[in-house]
């Protein structure tokens, strides 16, 4: 009588793949916690889950500076 058969809607965090509950009473949802929430919202920000590119940091600006019109107005 005590125990009330309520089923939680959960399924596995993301992050660690524990038991997230999905119900209104977890904010973190889909994720288990929200320490597991910013652990993936880390793992975007660090370039994880990026597609990986060739030398992406590294690429020379294309071609000459564009003309500033503003500053030869100004001359
Ligand atoms: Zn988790």
């Amino acid at each position: 009588m005590s125990e009330a058969p309520r089923p939680d809607p959960s399924a596995p965090c993301p992050t660690c793949g524990g038991r997230a509950s999905l119900g209104r009473g977890n904010p973190a949802r889909p994720f288990c916690s929200t320490r597991c929430k910013w652990v993936d919202l880390g793992r975007w920000l660090d370039g994880t889950y990026r597609v990986p590119a060739e030398d992406e940091d590294d690429l020379p600006p294309p071609g000459p500076p564009p003309a500033d019109d503003h500053a030869a107005h100004l001359r």
